[in-house]
């Protein structure tokens, strides 16, 4: 007789946010959210304006504290201690709107400065692994230049590349091309597509739903606070369940 090995879920989260809830003053901004994240799962969140996306996406990074809940990010639960805190940052790349690229360093200074000062590598590994990115995103050829010479797509690629600078195991990204030119937006989505097929698990606050169609394994959609629904692409945007989930797809499509 053969004995099959037990059976067991797959599960290979290294996200995991029970019940959470957050509160600004009196306002109720997250209200009991659930949310498991696998590794290599890419996840669009999205959701009208106020929602708690940005909220949401912030809480995971500690760059916002919640009031009750858990956040447990690769086994490290998020608490005030300073010292998990750390340690899960060390874990998530964080890309937003705005590049918050420093201006007075070049894009490969820009790139090589935290990978030095907090994994304590050497310049020459730094800038190596820097420019390795820089590559990847396309732009290795403006590894001299300063931020500012660069357009909004560019400074937003090489964002990206700074973040990956420092091997995450997870981005964040919090509407990465909200503030570009229309004619910019595609080369961020790009880089951000070649990014997901290379395996990084992502969780990315957009209203690029074109994105979410082609990139995601999962939409999730937030309205006031809470989770209203989660599904593949497919079904979300083709059967959506929810009432708000259609009133928000007729809102952005139209129909
Ligand atoms: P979204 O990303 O979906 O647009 P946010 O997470 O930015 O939504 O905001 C959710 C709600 O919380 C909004 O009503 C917003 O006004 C409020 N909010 C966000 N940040 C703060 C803050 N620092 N202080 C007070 N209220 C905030």
């Amino acid at each position: 007789m053969t004995v099959s090995p037990p059976e067991t879920a797959q599960d290979d989260a290294i996200i995991r946010i029970t019940d959470l809830n957050k509160w600004y003053g009196d306002f109720h901004a997250l209200r009991g959210i659930n949310l498991t994240v696998q590794q290599g799962e890419r996840i669009v969140i999205a959701g009208p304006s106020g929602s708690g996306k940005s909220t949401l996406i912030r809480c995971i990074n500690r760059l916002e504290a919640h009031e009750s809940g858990q956040i447990v990010v690769d086994g490290i639960e998020l608490t005030s201690d300073v010292k998990n805190i750390g340690k899960v940052r060390s874990e998530i790349g964080m890309c937003f709107q705005h590049f918050n690229l420093f201006p007075h360093m070049t894009i490969l200074e820009n790139c090589i400065l935290a990978p030095m000062s907090v994994r304590s590598i050497t310049r020459n590994e730094a800038e190596e692994t820097a420019m390795h990115f820089l590559t990847k995103v396309r732009i290795a050829d403006q590894a001299g230049k300063f931020p500012g010479q660069l357009s909004g797509g560019q400074q937003q690629r090489v964002a990206i590349a700074r973040s990956l600078c420092m091997k995450p195991r997870v981005m964040l990204f919090d509407e990465p091309t909200s503030a570009l030119d229309p004619e910019m937006i595609k080369e961020v989505l790009d880089t951000m597509t070649a990014l997901a097929e290379g395996g990084m698990t992502m969780l990315c606050v957009t209203h690029e739903m074109g994105f979410a169609r082609q990139v995601a394994d999962r939409v999730i959609f937030m309205d006031q606070g809470e989770v209203i629904e989660e599904n593949t692409p497919e079904a979300f945007f083709d059967t959506p369940r929810q009432d708000r989930t259609k009133l928000f797809l007729s809102q952005i499509f139209g129909h």
